[in-house]
């Protein structure tokens, strides 16, 4: 198997689908050999495809606070990778929304990059489209509330942008039963 580093280098000179990325390509990702807990997320946005930082935005503070962790702690690669199942900015629908993932980017890399995480023991899987990838298709809000029939290695969640706020207020089970467990699995996979 490659090295880490021969494999992230291929990966940030990827143009497999440059053509129809409105940024052009830019792989966001937190990779190393140590990390515990993968964050399977769904495609950068904006922000962190100009900053290069996966979660420094007001998402990212919501998934913080989900998980009860300092933005040290998620930023420590000893504790979290992070990786999109599209690495790279995929852009806008034509309703406003965010487009989902580019489709060439899983079978590519994702197989490669996961083998390079020997000492994962729990994945969260944050959103509809990392929980279609993993899980096949299904309804988030039934297996968000159905978490523990995939413990104690994967965790789904929803995706934390602002939208889930209002998905929060209308499944108040989600503060009251998934966050307590979610913090929980989190604290025992990083001790
Ligand atoms: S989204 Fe994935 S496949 Fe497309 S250019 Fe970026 S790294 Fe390559």
């Amino acid at each position: 198997m490659e090295t880490l580093k021969t494999l992230l280098s291929k990966v940030r000179d990827c143009q497999a689908c440059a053509h129809v990325l409105p940024l052009g390509p830019r792989p966001i990702l937190q990779v190393a050999v140590t990390a515990r807990i993968l964050i399977a997320s769904q495609a950068p946005g904006t922000k962190a495809h100009h900053s290069g930082v996966p979660f420094r935005d007001a998402s990212g503070n919501r998934l913080r606070e989900w998980l009860e962790v300092s933005t040290d702690e998620f930023y420590d690669t000893r504790n979290f990778a992070i990786i999109p199942i599209g690495l790279c900015y995929p852009g806008r629908l034509p309703n406003g929304g965010d487009a989902p993932p580019r489709p060439e980017c899983a079978p590519l890399w994702r197989k490669k990059l996961l083998a390079h995480l020997p000492d994962v023991r729990l994945t969260l899987l944050v959103g509809a489209h990392s929980q279609a990838a993993a899980l096949g298709r299904g309804l988030m809000t039934s297996r968000v509330r159905g978490f523990r029939d995939h413990l104690p290695a994967i965790f789904p969640l929803p995706h934390p942008s602002w939208r889930t706020k209002h998905w929060a207020e209308g499944n108040p089970w989600f503060d009251t039963d998934v966050l307590p467990s979610l913090r929980a699995a989190v604290r025992c996979a990083l001790t």
